[in-house]
């Protein structure tokens, strides 16, 4: 049987990590790291994104505000708001909730989020720096990805890593990380020919292609590691609403570890949200 990697444990004693960090700024020089959070609209999947962010925050001492704005807003008002935020000295992390409505240009809003407050890690500057191996704010579900792999893997040069999806808040940026520790890395999309024959190659498999099912258990070679990142609802037989992956877990018996959806990378999302707000609040301080 394929060890079951507890996203679900490994995230809470993140948290736990984080609070007692947390806890130790705010005794030493009275400084609580600040999360703003901006979700304009009423998309409700973002809600609950929302949501669970702000509950996991107050559960690990970091302070949110929460900012809340219609959907028919301009997009002038939310630069406005940004640039207020990245003002505030208060404020230590800013996370704008994706997706923002039609009439706003996200890449504009993200960009103009100060790189030292970009905590989900997707300004052009950090991802530059992640790139080059040099000290960036990190996108939350790699990040979140890679401390799964840490709890399974000690030596990661030479391996073999495959990653479907090449998008970049996870395929990419993962795909990076990956090579950061020396995996000889592939990675593939939807026009990529012959994808299973690519990922029976692979000792670590990071699939985020939000295609339920996509991966069959022929796909894996015995021994791999297999994370996955997809999402996917999906109503069963009895006609219920479910939550799951890209990867056919019941089928991954003969992989040496596989991450579960939900349970896996969804909460390490999170945890790693509050772990960089965290490092952009130590790293704002010390700059000050
Ligand atoms: P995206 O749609 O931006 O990118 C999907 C990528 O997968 C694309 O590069 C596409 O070419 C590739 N792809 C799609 N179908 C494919 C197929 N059949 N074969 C090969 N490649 C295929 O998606 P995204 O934002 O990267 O998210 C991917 C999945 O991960 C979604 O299910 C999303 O909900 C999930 N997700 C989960 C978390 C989390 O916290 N667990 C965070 C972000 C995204």
């Amino acid at each position: 049987m394929a060890k079951i990697i507890d996203g679900k444990a490994l995230a809470a004693a993140v948290q736990a990590e984080v609070a007692v960090e947390a806890a130790a700024l705010e005794a030493k020089i009275g400084l609580r790291p600040t999360l703003a959070v901006v979700l304009v609209g009423e998309d409700p999947a973002s809600q609950i994104y929302v949501r669970r962010k702000l509950r996991a925050s107050a559960q690990a001492g970091i302070a949110s505000r929460e900012h809340r704005l219609a959907s028919d807003i301009s997009e002038q008002t939310l630069l406005d708001l940004i640039d207020a935020l990245n003002r505030d000295e208060g404020v230590h992390g800013i996370l704008v909730q994706l997706p923002l409505p039609g009439h706003i240009d996200a890449t504009l809003v993200l960009d103009r989020i100060d790189p030292r407050k970009d905590v989900d890690g997707f300004h052009p500057v950090n991802v530059g720096r992640l790139s080059i191996g040099k000290g960036a704010l990190v996108p939350c579900t790699p990040l979140g990805c890679m401390k799964l792999l840490d709890t399974v893997i000690g030596d990661y040069r030479g391996l073999k890593a495959v990653v479907i999806g090449k998008s970049n808040i996870v395929g990419k940026p993962v795909a990076v990380l990956l090579l950061e520790r020396e995996c000889t890395v592939t990675v593939t999309h939807i026009h990529t020919r012959n994808l299973p024959e690519i990922v029976r190659t692979a000792d670590i498999l990071v699939v985020a292609a939000g295609s339920p099912g996509l991966v069959r258990g022929d796909w894996v070679k015995p021994g791999a590691i297999v994370i996955d990142v997809g999402i996917n609802r999906i109503q069963d037989g009895e006609g219920q609403a479910r939550i799951v992956g890209d990867v056919v877990t019941a089928e991954m018996d003969h992989a040496q570890a596989v991450t579960p959806v939900p349970g896996g990378v969804g909460p390490m999302t999170v945890a790693c949200l509050l772990s960089n707000t965290m490092a952009a609040a130590r790293a704002l301080c010390n700059a000050r």
